[in-house]
């Protein structure tokens, strides 16, 4: 141990093969936030930090002060494996995604209590709860409001119209809602107030009453769409996360 070693509640997001036998991890910490790390012989059998190099567990992590940029992993412990070696393949795919999402989108070293909690919750719901796809979509949500991103979705930004009936396009220049009259020409797709309505209870529903948010296959394709187009157009690279996603369902 050195002096300056830091230990960190973390939840893995990734662990890629690096050298021979090292795991290069990608991590989200309650205290540092997004950071990478290396994982020294965790790829060989017998390794001692093998059971804290996967993906999708919450750990914690003793980290030691980077050397030529990257830290070190002196000491892991498991804490908890959410979607292990076993679990459904959807699950696993929807954790990916999430996964990828959240190294693309999240900038590093800034902690965040709020997504530390998300990560944790969706990773459960996942295990726990067999809708992944509103899973997803709610994940997509809570990340849009950790960026700041999040629309407004009360009605209309233009005309104020609400979301009594009719259809409205989730428009990334206009940072909300726009009816389809005054989103005449808007590229983003159109979706039914039922829709929005639903995303909205999907970011103000308790986390234990999230399962009972019912959305039926044409909703869920709408928001997918519509989220889909509003991540795309903020995040440049979340429509590789979502290819690598169909990849895997497929
Ligand atoms: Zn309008």
């Amino acid at each position: 141990m050195d002096i300056r070693d830091i230990t960190v509640d973390a939840v893995v997001l990734k662990a890629r093969d690096y050298k021979e036998q090292d795991k290069l991890l990608t991590y989200f910490a309650l205290e540092t936030g997004k950071g990478v790390a290396i994982a020294r012989g965790a790829a060989k059998p017998g390794g001692k930090l093998r059971s804290i190099a996967q993906p999708f567990c919450r750990v914690s992590l003793t980290l030691s002060p980077p050397k030529s940029g990257v830290a070190f992993v002196s000491q892991g412990l498991q804490q908890n494996s959410f979607i292990g070696v076993g679990a459904d393949l959807s699950a696993l795919a929807y954790a990916s995604y999430i996964s990828e999402l959240t190294d693309l989108a999240v900038p590093e070293h800034r902690p965040s209590p709020d997504f530390f909690a998300l990560l944790l919750t969706v990773f459960s719901l996942l295990q726990m709860d067999d809708d992944h796809a509103r899973t997803a979509r709610y994940f997509e949500l809570r990340l849009l409001q950790e960026l700041g991103l999040l629309p407004d979705l009360t009605g209309c930004s233009c005309c104020g119209r609400s979301l009594m009936g009719g259809s409205f396009h989730l428009s990334p220049r206009a940072g909300g809602l726009l009816c389809a009259a005054c989103g005449a020409g808007e590229a983003a797709p159109l979706i039914c107030a039922g829709a929005v309505q639903t995303m909205r209870r999907l970011l103000e529903a308790p986390l234990m009453r999230l399962p009972a948010v019912r959305i039926s296959r044409t909703m869920m394709e709408e928001i997918d769409q519509a989220l889909a187009y509003y991540l795309d157009y903020h995040l440049e690279y979340s429509a590789k996360a979502r290819r690598i996603l169909q990849q895997l369902l497929d």
